[in-house]
């Protein structure tokens, strides 16, 4: 499944409001720049008007005259030039930061079954590829289309003064520019958005057959690894053929639209003069007016081109805004502490249900321990009773309100799934707890690390301000785990759902953080997904999970004493 694409209608209602937010910023680099154009114009007008005193016989001093102008023309354009184009990129930097900002805020708020169902490709290609490109639009190309804009119609005004007859030839690359832009335009989004979808298709390839290098040796998938990277592949060059060879025939449009009219110009100026409807030097400033326009159009026509790869990579990133939040908060409270499964159901496809309806009630801290043969569902349950997912049927409650009915803030006060992946964010010590709780005070924090043994934190000289993560000071795995493990001594949530299967503890560091681990399950309603049997034994209630069902519930020894599916997993076990 695809994360959805935005329509041009919403990219275009997106950026005009965005543009809106930035007039003022906008209109002031307008202003600037076309002064800089003014007079860049000025030199044509002045060689025009010198050609026709020479001809009528002009003294020395009146060209020393106009080279001073000229001189002035030059620096006044080079400082206006400058501040404007400064000014440009400023702006353009603010819009792109706040688009990223926006787009950030998005993505992170983005419900994870969402996430997992569309694969890491697309979500990596809308984070990287597409914000490049558009990044690259925003800062160079919408400062240089309103300039070029502002050029071109300044310098076609401008012919117009100088000689409107001789200006006419100004006019014959039109025809071509506007045919070929169009045949362009008309076929250069749907393209681009092919490319985009074909490069997200091979970078998840890539990315996936590496991050699962071992999985992918183990099972010997490699040739079909290197088959499925060889089709995305071919997608991508298919795409990237495409549109260089649509912005070959625009190229080839463009060029004789700008050549055209300086031929012409000299042509239809020869006759003029001739005729005596023009002066030589009237002919001239057009002329020299028809080679620097091509200059503003050829850079006005290479933007359009970029705003196509810009729009469709802004559609895709806009399209992350429109999956459906998979919750909305009821603003109820829970009563209390009390867990409750009613009728569980869920489907990672529909029609395959995974789980059949499971009622389970949890007792105020109590630990449960889930067994049974694997993909039976348990880590499934899990997610559904730490409300990481919403169950396709029946409810999983708190207090008598249902889990997904609460704001993420207050459900991870409830329940919250340990899976001890250690990840470390770059910044300081007090920057990866306060993940857990914004408000966090220091003696919080401090406390929160001596539970769970990291007594490590208090030899860093700079205490909590101490920067880790990559490129500062590098943890161990073992004190990774045991920041995560802090982290939920802050967020202080009263059930842990232990999912042992995707808790990687590091064999070495294991004995250490089980003391951790020990201090965070205390006094807390603890469900372990077990699959080592002992985690069983020690519980105070065991649940078999078959099939998506629950076969059987009670302790240990009751369960080993009836003699159904947990005695002969225990009895197998104990023999090993
Ligand atoms: P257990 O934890 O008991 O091993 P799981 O809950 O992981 O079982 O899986 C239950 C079933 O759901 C299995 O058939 C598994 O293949 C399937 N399943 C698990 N995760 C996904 C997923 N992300 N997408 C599709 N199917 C999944």
């Amino acid at each position: 499944m695809q994360l959805p694409v935005a329509d041009g209608r919403t990219v275009w209602r997106y950026s005009r409001r965005l543009l809106a937010d930035y007039r003022a910023g906008l209109v002031g680099v307008v202003l600037i720049q076309a002064a800089a154009a003014v007079a860049a114009l000025a030199v044509p007008w002045l060689f025009g008007g010198l050609v026709d005193d020479l001809r009528a016989g002009a003294t020395l001093d009146l060209v020393n005259r106009v080279g001073v102008l000229l001189l002035i023309a030059v620096v006044i354009q080079t400082v206006f030039s400058a501040v404007g184009q400064r000014q440009a990129m400023v702006l353009g930097e603010q819009i792109f930061a706040r688009l990223r900002e926006e787009f950030i805020s998005t993505v992170t708020h983005l419900p994870l079954s969402t996430v997992e169902r569309a694969g890491t490709g697309d979500l990596l290609g809308r984070t990287t590829n597409d914000v490049d490109r558009v990044q690259w639009t925003v800062r160079f190309g919408v400062p240089r289309i309103l300039v070029t804009s502002v050029t071109i119609l300044l310098t076609l005004a401008a012919a117009f003064t100088a000689s409107p007859a001789t200006s006419l030839g100004m006019l014959v690359g039109l025809p071509f520019l506007i045919l070929a832009g169009r045949w362009y335009l008309k076929r250069a989004t749907p393209a681009y958005l092919a490319s985009s979808e074909a490069w997200a298709k091979l970078n998840g390839s890539v990315s996936e057959t590496v991050e699962q290098a071992s999985a992918v040796d183990a099972l010997g998938l490699g040739p079909r690894r290197r088959r499925a990277m060889r089709d995305a592949m071919k997608g991508a060059w298919h795409w990237e053929r495409h549109t260089l060879f649509l912005r070959a025939v625009l190229f080839i449009g463009m060029t004789i639209g700008y050549v055209l009219p300086t031929a012409a110009i000299i042509v239809w100026g020869a006759w003029l003069v001739t005729n005596g409807a023009a002066t030589v030097g009237a002919v001239t400033t057009v002329a020299l007016y028809s080679i620097q326009w091509r200059g503003s159009i050829g850079e006005l026509m290479f933007w359009i081109d970029e705003v196509q790869v810009a729009t469709a990579s802004l559609s895709r990133i806009l399209g992350v805004n429109l999956v459906q939040p998979d919750r909305y908060a009821s603003g109820e409270e829970p009563a209390d502490s009390h867990i409750e499964a009613r009728e569980v159901r869920y489907a990672y496809r529909e029609g395959h249900d995974v789980l059949h309806g499971i009622d389970l009630d949890l007792r105020d801290g109590e630990r449960l321990a889930i067994v049974g043969p694997s993909g039976a569902g348990k880590s499934t349950f899990g997610r559904m009773l730490a409300g990481i997912h919403p169950p396709g049927g029946g409810s999983v409650t708190v207090g008598g309100v249902k889990l997904v009915d609460l704001t993420e803030e207050e459900l991870r006060r409830q329940v919250v799934l340990v899976t001890q992946e250690h990840h470390v964010f770059i910044g300081t010590l007090a920057d990866n707890l306060r993940l857990a709780r914004p408000g966090a005070t220091e003696v919080e924090m401090r406390h929160a690390l001596s539970v769970v043994g990291a007594t490590w934190a208090e030899a860093f000289d700079d205490g909590l301000e101490t920067e880790v993560g990559s490129g500062a000071v590098t943890l161990t795995p073992a004190q990774a785990q045991q920041l995560a493990l802090a982290r939920i001594v802050l967020l202080d949530p009263h059930t842990l759902v232990l999912d042992e299967a995707t808790s990687l503890l590091d064999p070495r560091a294991a004995r250490s953080l089980e003391g951790s681990l020990a201090q965070v399950l205390k006094d807390r309603t603890v469900v372990a997904i077990a699959h080592r049997l002992h985690t069983a034994h020690d519980a105070d209630r065991v649940a078999v999970i078959e099939d998506g069902l629950i076969a059987e519930l009670g302790p240990h020894e009751e369960l080993v004493a009836v003699g159904g599916q947990y005695a002969a997993l225990w009895e197998s076990w104990r023999q090993e």
